[in-house]
């Protein structure tokens, strides 16, 4: 008889990282510590778990559940086994921990959890809702601050001792927090370096986090512009303040410049024609006369040279000003565009070399499609040269 082999497979647990937080935004801090649990602890997986807020505090906080939702959903989308999970988010009444973990144990038997925490958390993890049961579900994933020790070693051997806790500490990789983010927005600074790009994109596209009267534009605009156009604002808005802290103007005005700078994009032509005082009546460029015209009567804005930078953002003119010269420039290069040439126009420099070459470029497309330059266009190039001379 042939001796009957029998191979006996043994199922790989799997390592879940479950990373729980209001993501109020989302931003570079929670996707680098998620990185580095996964390396380090060899996850499979990263379930951002985001947690319910009270309905009043969302919103004088300056974004909605589902805005916190959509923001998360596209810091983690195209990350390979980064998720988002919503089961703490519609939840009725208390949330805990405890219940939550149990929910994913139940739903996930072949995996082992990882529960990442700040040190503050691991501190007061005896006045949790049940810490017992919590540490039978997961394994501790604690994140030290660097180079400044919050007592996380002498935390983690008195819950062992207490509960037969397991604690990982891992180091801190980033210091960032979404209060900082939220007044970066606040402030009018550049957060560029502090979220992913489609995140920074949706800020300025909603208007999020935005003190008034930037909030009450937003809900203007947004019925006057398609979700494209207003995907182009938010990138113009971005790279505006980045321009304007680069080269020392007002990043309010900048701000509010470049929000508004399409505002009358979808005016029907005849209207155009008919607001504007312009003896060129070119087309493609009335918007931005009009679009001053509006910013004034419908937005209540009266600031002349936000108005004037608004004007002057598809033709230019002798004598710009810093704010017109940044809105001009931003409107050509925010991240969306993508023409040929475009890139040349993006490497830094002078403003004024800068803007020159955004000029000529659009004088040489205009000229070979055959297209009308407006005598503003050629007067702004005229100054320029003889302000190098
Ligand atoms: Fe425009
Ligand atoms: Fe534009």
């Amino acid at each position: 008889m042939r001796p009957v082999r029998i191979i006996l497979y043994r199922m790989k647990r799997k390592r879940i990282g479950i990373l729980g937080g209001t993501f109020h935004p989302v931003h570079n801090g929670h996707l680098l510590l998620a990185e580095h649990a996964r390396n380090v602890l060899s996850l499979d997986r990263v379930l951002f778990l985001i947690d319910r807020v009270p309905p009043h505090k969302e919103m004088s906080d300056g974004a909605s559940t589902d805005e916190r939702l959509k923001m998360l959903q596209l810091a983690v989308e195209n990350r390979d086994g980064f998720e988002v999970e919503t089961i703490e988010l519609y939840r009725e009444g208390k949330s805990y921990s405890y219940d939550t973990l149990r929910e994913l144990n139940r739903r996930m038997p072949d995996s082992d959890l990882y529960f990442l925490m700040g040190s503050d958390m691991l501190r007061s993890f005896p006045t949790w809702y049940n810490p017992k049961g919590i540490s039978e579900l997961c394994t501790l994933v604690c994140t030290e601050r660097l180079g400044q020790s919050g007592g996380e070693v002498d935390s983690a051997i008195s819950l062992k001792a207490l509960y037969g806790t397991r604690t990982i500490l891992l180091d801190c990789v980033s210091e960032l927090s979404s209060t900082e983010v939220r007044n970066s927005i606040a402030n009018v600074l550049p957060i560029t370096e502090m979220v992913p790009p489609s995140v920074a994109q949706e800020i300025y596209m909603r208007g999020l986090y935005q003190p008034e009267p930037i909030r009450s534009y937003y809900s203007k605009l947004q019925s006057s512009l398609t979700e494209k156009r207003l995907r182009h604002t938010a990138g113009v808005i971005q790279t505006a303040i980045e321009l304007a802290v680069q080269y020392g103007a007002d990043t309010k005005k900048a701000q509010i410049a470049a929000l508004l700078h399409d505002c009358a994009k979808y005016v029907s032509e005849n209207d155009l024609v008919r607001m504007s005082q312009d003896t060129e009546k070119i087309l493609p460029v009335l918007h931005a006369e009009v679009g001053a015209v509006l910013a004034s009567s419908v937005y209540g804005v009266n600031d002349p040279e936000i108005l004037q930078a608004i004007r002057l953002h598809t033709t230019g003119d002798a004598n710009m000003s810093l704010l017109d010269k940044i809105i001009y420039l931003s409107d050509m290069i925010e991240p969306s565009r993508s023409y040929p040439g475009v890139e040349l126009l993006r490497s830094d420099g002078n403003i004024d070399d800068r803007i020159l070459k955004a000029l000529t470029h659009c004088v040489n497309y205009l000229e070979k499609k055959g297209g009308k330059v407006h005598p503003a266009t050629y007067r702004a190039i005229q100054y320029l040269h003889q302000q190098e001379e």
